[in-house]
């Protein structure tokens, strides 16, 4: 074999082994499928959901804080004040358990697709960017080869680092809660993602598993009802690196999203 080939052998080796490790074990049928010409599926219900204040019951500590985040949130014309208001917020107790600094998102400020994680790790906390540690370069990876690459604001359902990167609790993630939700409101995404157990909790207010999530399209809404936007829960992806055999999933999830997004507006 001449040098040439080998490396593209090799090339093509190293590509599939990238495809094989994201969970794509499929192969492609030999004719090509036109799915423009298949029939639309007929559309599945989608879950409404209870937003996550009324869902909740408010403890009086957290009125106050609350009300502090509504006000902050509702002030912030766009990202870079929201951020700013964020990190000037003293209502959520996880900025004083030793995080160094408020994390709040990285992405495209117009982005298509907000993808809402838990909360921000040791790596996150280090660089104050959301998803920049392992678990991140993983969902980067999953992400681009799903053709999200630049279409994705990434952000989380709390701003400080918990310690020990404990899962946030439900009081922090409400009290964080008006901030995320005047993001949705600047960013405007058409769908959101909803990465691992916490978020799709916080997010959806509904006692299944993410496992019986995943995959499923619902209804996110706004605690004042104005805006609503499909959310699909997935894995996180920290849990697809101890489980990489879950990949598959939520290359699923994946494609699933992107097909919706991708689908071509039908003629009225
Ligand atoms: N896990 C998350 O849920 N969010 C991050 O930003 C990093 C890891």
């Amino acid at each position: 074999m001449s040098a040439l080939a080998d490396e593209g052998a090799r090339a093509l080796e190293s590509f599939l082994a990238f495809w094989a490790e994201a969970g794509v074990d499929t192969a492609f049928e030999d004719a090509p499928v036109d799915r423009i010409a298949e029939r639309p599926r007929p559309a599945r219900a989608s879950a409404t959901i209870t937003p996550m204040v009324q869902a909740q019951a408010v403890s009086p500590d957290l009125a106050g804080p609350l009300a502090d985040a509504r006000r902050l949130a509702a002030e912030a014309g766009d990202l870079t004040e929201l951020a700013a208001a964020i990190a000037a917020f003293d209502g959520c107790a996880l900025k004083f358990e030793g995080a160094r600094q408020a994390v709040f998102a990285r992405g495209a400020p117009d982005a298509p697709v907000m993808v809402i994680g838990e909360a921000p790790g040791a790596e996150e906390d280090q660089q104050g960017a959301p998803f920049v540690g392992r678990a991140g370069k993983l969902l980067d990876k999953m992400l681009a080869a799903a053709g999200l690459e630049g279409r994705v604001f990434i952000t989380n359902t709390v701003y400080w680092r918990p310690s020990g990167n404990r899962t946030p609790s439900p009081a922090e993630q409400l009290v964080c809660s008006p901030f995320l939700e005047r993001a949705i409101a600047l960013v405007k995404p058409r769908f959101l993602l909803l990465a691992g157990g916490a978020s799709a909790k916080a997010l959806l207010q509904r006692p299944e598993g993410i496992l019986t999530l995943r995959g499923r399209w619902f209804d996110w809404r706004s605690s004042d009802e104005t805006l609503s936007v499909p959310a699909m829960p997935t894995l996180h992806p920290a849990f697809l690196l101890r489980q990489p055999a879950a990949k598959k999933r939520a290359w699923a999830d994946l494609l699933t999203l992107t097909e919706r997004l991708d689908r071509p507006e039908r003629p009225a």
